[in-house]
């Protein structure tokens, strides 16, 4: 079963940008998605489904901090 889109778009991109780099995303139907990189760290982060405004901000940086984080462009 595919799991369940984020109702906000940009997080929704963020999701879909870590499963293209190997991370897995787990659960949605709660408060929260869980992401695990793929990396021998095997680093974890929970998404909030219902973040605050500057949450994907702090996300991102977060993710970039991650050596094993791709950022686009
Ligand atoms: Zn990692």
């Amino acid at each position: 079963m595919p799991r369940p889109k984020h109702s906000r778009p940009e997080l929704e991109a963020v999701l879909k940008d870590a499963e293209r780099q190997g991370w897995r995303v787990d659960g949605g139907g709660n408060s929260y998605f869980k992401m695990t990189c793929p990396c021998s760290e095997k680093h974890i982060k929970m998404v909030h489904l219902t973040p605050n405004k500057n949450y994907t901000k702090r996300l991102l940086r977060w993710l970039e901090r991650r050596t094993c984080w791709e950022n686009e462009s």
